[in-house]
């Protein structure tokens, strides 16, 4: 049998490997690691956490990364299995001994008879065999400069600048109004494609105030190159001028406020629709480098996202990855080259657990294209399924950013399960959907 050749034996190529090896298809895991270093990396190890030692929540009742660590579980995954090999005591959170997790997982895919482990760096996409390119948010070079070739310099970002993402469920609608500026769209649904926030001049005083006093994050060395060239982060913007917020993306033109037609904002936040479901809005333009934290303190400070919850926050980090609504099919194909598939952060997604549960994924699926089958994506019901549903089609290709595995990518519930109102009855509800339809899966293959 012809074996998968994976590019980068990270969270998602160590997970792809396994599951590749486990269905008794032969595999080459090519990783650059230690003859070629990134600035991140220690190791030549396969799976080194670059920075925190944490999967996060181990919770899979009321935590939809809980709920992706049962996933893995149930399909046997050795990512899931090494972490709970060398867990740390860490409250309800999945910590571990990084150095003991990322070498029990290297030695676990070297005492595997179907995994052959090349040192070395693919400079170059392959035209043909089954490769899954799974190379990270550090991606070398040359590598990235071959995909750029393949799907145009536009498609693959060197930089995240993520805006923070809000659960529009927690927006309050009697402060904040939908409109487009001076209502631009074809359609009522466009015109209304926005969420308004107005703030009066004590409020806008006091949020800069604020944004100016906010701790930051700084860069690491290698990490800054270029992310000037793309977009400012808030708190640059208003260390430029206290008036500069004002005349960028808070400037409060061509709005009005439905509640309060006749009185002016002086400034106002807009949040975009950030998924075709409508349960999650981006905050338009507020990329930045403050820590989690006094993030959440500040833009709780804006009318109408007092109570917001947060699907994810905001930042700007290297990252090299795809805009993958545009690129990748649902099997997580190149539409260009349907015989690479693509894995991990470099997708789009975000985070140790979900990069790993991509490659589990992709992994699963070359080994089913390698005996002759096809293997369709899990329901999105499911948190890996919300997942890869969300990259390869629910998410907005335009403003597409990283993503954490989070609730808002789930469907509503149906009408069986909907009779729970608040979070407490929804979530539980989330998390038996998502097993009973991922046993389901399982039981497909
Ligand atoms: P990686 O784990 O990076 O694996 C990719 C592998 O591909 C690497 O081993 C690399 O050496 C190899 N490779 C690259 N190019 C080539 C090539 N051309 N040929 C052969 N091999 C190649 N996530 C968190 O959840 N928590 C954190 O605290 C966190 N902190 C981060 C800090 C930094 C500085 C960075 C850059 C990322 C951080 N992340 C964090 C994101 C984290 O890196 C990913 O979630 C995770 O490692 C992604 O898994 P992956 O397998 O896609 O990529």
């Amino acid at each position: 049998m012809q074996p998968v050749n994976i590019i980068g034996a990270g969270l998602a190529g160590s997970e792809a490997a396994w599951q590749i090896a486990r269905a008794g298809v032969p595999v080459i895991l090519h990783e650059m690691r230690p003859k070629v270093e990134t600035f991140a990396h220690k190791t030549g190890d396969c799976a080194e956490m670059v920075c925190s030692n944490s999967f996060r929540s181990d919770d899979d009742v009321m935590n939809a990364v809980g709920q992706l660590h049962w996933e893995m579980r149930a399909a046997g995954g050795l990512i899931m299995a090494m972490a709970d090999k060398h867990r740390l005591p860490a409250g309800g959170a999945l910590a571990v001994d990084r150095e003991a997790f990322s070498q029990a997982v290297t030695a676990a895919l070297r005492a595997e008879p179907l995994i052959e482990i090349r040192d070395a760096e693919i400079t170059d996409l392959p035209t043909d065999g089954n490769w899954i390119v799974a190379t990270g948010p550090l991606t070398s070079d040359a590598l990235a400069s071959a995909i750029r070739k393949v799907t145009g310099t536009e498609a693959l970002a060197f930089f995240d600048a993520i805006a923070p993402i809000v659960h529009a469920e927690t927006i309050d609608m009697s402060v904040a109004w939908e409109q487009s500026r001076y209502d631009k769209g074809e359609t009522e649904a466009e015109q209304r494609a926005y969420i308004n926030c107005p703030m009066n001049r004590d409020q806008y005083e006091a949020f800069i105030d604020a944004l100016l006093a906010a701790d930051k994050t700084e860069f690491r060395e290698g990490e800054t190159a270029g992310y000037f060239d793309g977009c400012l982060p808030i708190e640059v913007m208003a260390e430029r001028g206290r008036e500069t917020l004002r005349h960028g993306p808070m400037k409060p033109v061509g709005l009005t406020n439905s509640h309060n037609p006749t009185e002016k904002a002086y400034a106002v936040v807009q949040l975009r629709r950030d998924n075709a479901l409508g349960t999650l809005y981006n905050i338009v333009g507020f990329q930045t480098k403050m820590k989690y934290g006094a993030q959440t303190e500040v833009f709780r400070m804006i009318p109408a996202l007092e109570n917001a919850s947060f699907a994810r926050l905001g930042g700007i980090h290297r990252n090299s990855f795809l805009n993958s609504p545009t690129l990748l099919d649902d099997r997580m194909r190149m539409r260009l080259r349907p015989n690479l598939r693509f894995a991990g952060q470099v997708t789009g997604v975000e985070g140790y657990v979900e990069s790993a549960a991509m490659g589990l994924l992709a992994g699963r699926m070359a080994a089913a294209a390698a005996k002759g089958h096809d293997l369709a994506p899990p329901a999105y019901t499911t948190a890996m399924g919300a997942l890869v549903n969300h990259i390869t089609g629910g998410a907005e290709a335009k403003t597409f950013q990283p993503m954490n595995v989070n609730f808002g990518l789930f469907p509503p519930l149906d009408e069986a399960r909907s009779g729970r109102k608040g979070r407490k009855d929804r979530y539980p509800a989330y998390t038996q959907r998502a097993k009973d339809d991922f046993a389901a899966w399982l039981a497909t293959q």
